[in-house]
């Protein structure tokens, strides 16, 4: 089968063609950094209006780059939540209406869904279950992925995303949005050892992540002015990394069965993050798969494979399908203390 994939749910508009078979015939995908950058993160409107502009070209584009029309294609698969509401709304309304004109099923796929399947779009051998670090910048969670549509919350964050940390510590450093990879640049050039940060929950008997004291402590260590900017973001880097690694292998020991760990989203792009994983799993003597760099980050490529697993699966969503801005991967996890999903 052959999927138009569509993603607007924070600030990249993007459009995919994604085959059954694994291929990516097409992938598209237009920032809008510059538009954002003045403000030091996302403005919700002007997202929800950039989208509205470029993603009709976008997808143009990425049906001439494959040598298709919508005619060949066999489901219309758009990001319907969770995310910046007015930007869901763009391309859920748009993969609607070419669905609707072109006669063709509507896939509705969970954005969160869309990381967490990701890399078997790259690996072809990653069956399931697998234990997820979903590490993204609203979400950090672990999940048990049991199949398309089945997800087990294991934890989350009882406060900011781990992807929230690496931006606020990329303002308060004076590095920009976005502020991940500026970061990790940074913390190259820094001592890891230059100031002792705290590790929130780090050994606690209780499953889930905490960065709001990491956070504090950074903005703290910058106002003191007593270390090079390098060497706090790398501090702040090596912080993190051991409060995923303390939470993820508390996890291992609870997820019997699974057949890897495997981690996703954007802040699965950082090279420090993805070594300490693999050498946990190596440890462990799991298998450890991560999507290539481009893949972690928001793309339209995993919201067409999204859509080619729940299409395959016969989950097709009806026109009516509205726009999430809160949705959660499993319904069943509790709210933690008030934290958000
Ligand atoms: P969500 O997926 O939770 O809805 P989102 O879609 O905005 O949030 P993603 O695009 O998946 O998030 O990831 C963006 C986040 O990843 C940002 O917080 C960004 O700073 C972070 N990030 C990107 N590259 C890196 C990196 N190399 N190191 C650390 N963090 C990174
Ligand atoms: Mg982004
Ligand atoms: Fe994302």
């Amino acid at each position: 089968a052959l999927i138009l994939g569509i993603e607007s749910s924070c600030d990249e508009t993007a459009a995919a063609l994604i085959g059954s078979d694994r291929a990516i015939l097409a992938h598209r995908l237009a920032g809008q950094e510059a538009a954002h950058a003045p403000f030091g993160g996302v403005v919700p409107e002007i997202a929800a209006r950039a989208h509205s502009e470029v993603l009709r070209p976008l997808i143009e584009g990425a049906l001439t780059d494959a040598g298709v029309t919508l005619a060949d294609v066999d489901a219309v698969a758009a990001t319907a939540g969770p995310g910046l509401i007015g930007g869901v709304m763009v391309g859920l309304v748009t993969g609607k209406a070419l669905a609707l004109a072109a006669s063709k099923p509507f896939v509705a796929v969970n954005h969160l869904e869309g990381h967490a399947l990701s890399p078997r779009l790259t690996d072809p051998d990653l069956a399931f279950p697998y234990l997820l670090l979903l590490v993204s910048g609203g979400h950090c969670q672990l999940l048990l992925v049991e199949g398309v549509n089945r997800y087990t919350r294991l934890a989350t964050t009882i406060d900011d995303a781990a992807g929230e940390a690496f931006d606020k510590t990329a303002k308060l450093l004076g590095l920009g949005y976005p502020g991940g990879p500026a970061v990790e640049s940074a913390a190259a050039r820094g001592d890891a050892r230059a100031i002792r940060l705290p590790r929130p929950l780090k050994g606690s008997a209780e499953p889930h992540f905490s960065f709001a004291g990491l956070k504090s402590a950074v903005a703290r260590a910058v106002e003191a002015r007593e270390h090079a900017p390098d060497d706090i973001a790398a501090s702040f880097q090596a912080a993190v990394v051991d409060c995923l690694i303390d939470r993820t292998a508390r996890a291992i020991r609870r997820a019997a069965g699974a057949t890897a760990l495997v981690v996703a989203g954007g802040v699965a792009a950082n090279q420090a993050i993805r070594s300490a994983l693999q050498a946990l799993a190596a440890e462990h003597g799991l298998r450890f798969v991560a999507p290539p760099l481009w893949l972690c980050t928001d793309n339209a490529a995993m919201i067409g494979w999204a859509g080619v697993e729940r299409f395959a699966a016969g989950l097709t969503d009806p026109l009516d399908t509205p726009a999430r801005a809160r949705w959660p991967l499993d319904p069943e996890a509790e709210t933690v203390r008030g934290a958000g999903v």
